[in-house]
């Protein structure tokens, strides 16, 4: 049975995501620890759960998704796995760190680029990879289709959307990925967003104001 234990993390309050099963191998998604305690607060839940992290994925690598990954990898010597136009928003990030407080932050290598329809396995499990940008260019949505449940990094929120404003963000993309790719999944599918609390497609192709039936365009 596939386990997805969320931590928030850092001043943007991004949730990061542990997705492990009965084998006990574990995926780390969207390492967003920075302080000391954060990256405590990772390693004791790993360590006391018995836990093998075998890869480390990002659904996009803005700074607040990011942080913790050299951490990770130093730690469990794992690779790191994104999408390939993730690659210029990743190399910004060491320019800018500074500025938000981030002085520490050191910079990893992807090991592998994830392609759209992509399976990501671990244990005996595996993690479906939807290609939605808008958001970021090379932004993904990592789903399990026997539970039901999606971690959907910065897309599709509980009400909301992910913001556009950023460099790499079209809205209009943003929209069409999200009915195109993720209200494709059925309605009962549950969404672990990259902040805030967790929603289902239906939910949200209900009452979602950017998104949802009710939306304007
Ligand atoms: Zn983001
Ligand atoms: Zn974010």
């Amino acid at each position: 049975m596939l386990q997805i234990k969320s931590f928030t993390f850092n001043p943007f309050a991004e949730n990061t995501y542990l997705v492990y099963d009965d084998s006990k191998e574990a995926l780390i998604i969207d390492p967003g620890c920075y302080e000391k305690q954060e990256k405590g607060e990772l390693f004791d839940f790993i360590s006391k759960n018995g836990l093998t992290p075998v890869k480390l994925l990002n659904t996009h690598c803005h700074i607040d998704h990011v942080l913790g990954n050299a951490f990770v990898k130093s730690t469990y010597d794992i690779p790191l796995w994104y999408h390939q136009e993730e690659e210029a928003i990743l190399k910004a990030v060491s320019s800018y760190a500074p500025n938000y407080g981030f002085a520490q932050y050191q910079e990893s290598k992807a090991d592998h680029y994830i392609r759209e329809g992509e399976y990501i396995k671990f244990g005996n499990s595996q993690l479906l990879s939807l290609w939605v940008p808008g958001h970021s260019p090379g932004h993904l949505v990592f789903y399990h289709q026997e539970s039901a449940t999606c971690i959907g990094g910065d897309a599709l929120f509980k009400g909301s959307i992910g913001r556009t404003d950023l460099p790499g963000g079209h809205h209009e993309t943003l929209i069409q990925a999200i009915r195109q790719k993720l209200f494709a999944l059925p309605d009962e599918v549950v969404v672990h967003p990259g902040h805030g609390p967790q929603t289902t497609i239906g939910e949200e192709k209900e009452t979602n104001p950017f998104v949802g039936k009710t939306a304007s365009s």
